[in-house]
């Protein structure tokens, strides 16, 4: 505390993420990094920039990137926004399209950094609880507001819900932008990006990506959303008023080579898939309940043993998972999918743990 904080600072509570832990052999399940890398041209892109280049400026729009994105996804490069990770994406999106005199809607249990958003820029949230099993019901978000966002798969349930129910609520809701923050949505979840193509592209419908997860370019910081030129140009005027050059020339060059290797992405992310339907088979051979998944990570717990303990006992094995210590969700675990030996160092871990 200082008498020299502004106002503002006083009251916010920021986001706190996942720990980068330093020890050495970590078993690190907590923040849902892939454990697989990120594809071998990325870095042979990075690489082979110029170094010398970095006394420049790079390009302020990511053009390049831009296109990139464009192409993979067939939408045309206006429809494209780029930023230094999603989470600056989604703090352009809060400030220039969620910031509306009705409040923004999202669900109790979601990705904890959009309420210390709402609390940054001065944003009122109407908090809309997951049912009974942990899903997003989308009719319970039919009432008057400035703005929808939730993660499709939920963060940190795992579950999602089909592109078609998320149609209907754009049909229902013309007045206000829906944002869809697709992080997760290579490992099993429908993408609402083909809503965006071509002459009937919604209006009010964004979705945001990120390079962290399924790209395994947790480090590098890039993330992107799509939507309509006008939602777009409303991102951009906000980029240009808070930092020109939020990617670097590293960024950008091993962005684009990582955006066009689909190959690899989908090599990892099935990979992903096959360690995780494993793991929740044997875990609910040790009479854990796990909810169902769509995520590099599943969301877990055990009748017998409280998820506080739980995450204690394994951190002291070297296994670092994730604990949240909030209502309704006390006694999960989030555990990320890594590698098939990690994960059976989990399942051996918690074989002894429980017996
Ligand atoms: C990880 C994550 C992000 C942010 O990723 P960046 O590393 O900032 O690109 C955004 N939304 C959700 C739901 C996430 O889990």
């Amino acid at each position: 505390m200082s008498r020299f904080w502004s106002p503002v600072v006083q009251t916010l509570t920021p986001y706190v993420p996942g720990e980068q832990p330093q020890m050495q052999r970590l078993v690190k399940l907590n923040t849902n990094e892939s454990p697989y890398g990120p594809s071998p041209k990325a870095l042979a892109a990075i690489e082979g920039q110029n170094t010398a280049d970095l006394r420049l400026y790079p390009d302020p729009e990511g053009a390049a990137l831009k296109q990139a994105i464009a192409k993979l996804h067939g939408l045309d490069a206006n429809q494209v926004f780029v930023g230094n990770g999603s989470d600056e994406v989604l703090a352009h999106v809060f400030a220039g399209l969620l910031k509306q005199s009705k409040p923004v809607h999202f669900p109790d249990i979601t990705y904890s950094f959009y309420p210390v958003y709402c609390k940054l820029f001065g944003i009122n949230a109407q908090i809309v609880p997951l049912d009974e099993n942990f899903e997003i019901k989308t009719a319970d978000y039919q009432t008057p507001n400035g703005g929808i966002i939730f993660p499709n798969p939920n963060a940190p349930t795992g579950r999602s819900i089909p592109r078609s129910e998320i149609e209907v609520l754009l049909l229902r809701n013309k007045d206000s932008v829906v944002v869809i923050d697709e992080a997760y949505v290579d490992y099993g979840t429908e993408s609402c990006i083909p809503l965006l193509r071509g002459a009937n592209c919604p209006e009010n419908l964004l979705v945001v990506h990120t390079l962290s997860k399924s790209r395994a370019l947790a480090g590098l910081r890039v993330g992107f959303a799509v939507g309509h030129p006008a939602l777009i140009e409303g991102l951009e005027r906000i980029k240009n008023s808070f930092n020109s050059y939020p990617l670097g020339r590293l960024a950008q060059a091993g962005a684009v080579a990582a955006i066009e290797d689909q190959a690899h992405l989908e090599a990892t992310s099935a990979k992903v898939m096959q360690t995780r339907a494993k793991l929740i088979e044997q875990l609910n051979a040790l009479e854990f309940a796990t909810l169902p998944s769509t995520a590099n990570f599943i969301f877990t717990r055990h009748p017998k043993y409280a998820g506080a303990k739980l995450y204690q006992v394994l951190r002291d094995r070297g296994i670092i998972v994730r604990h949240f210590k909030s209502p309704r969700i006390e006694e999960f675990l989030r555990i990320t999918i890594g590698t098939d030996e990690q994960s059976n160092e989990l399942v051996t871990a918690l074989k002894e743990i429980l017996s």
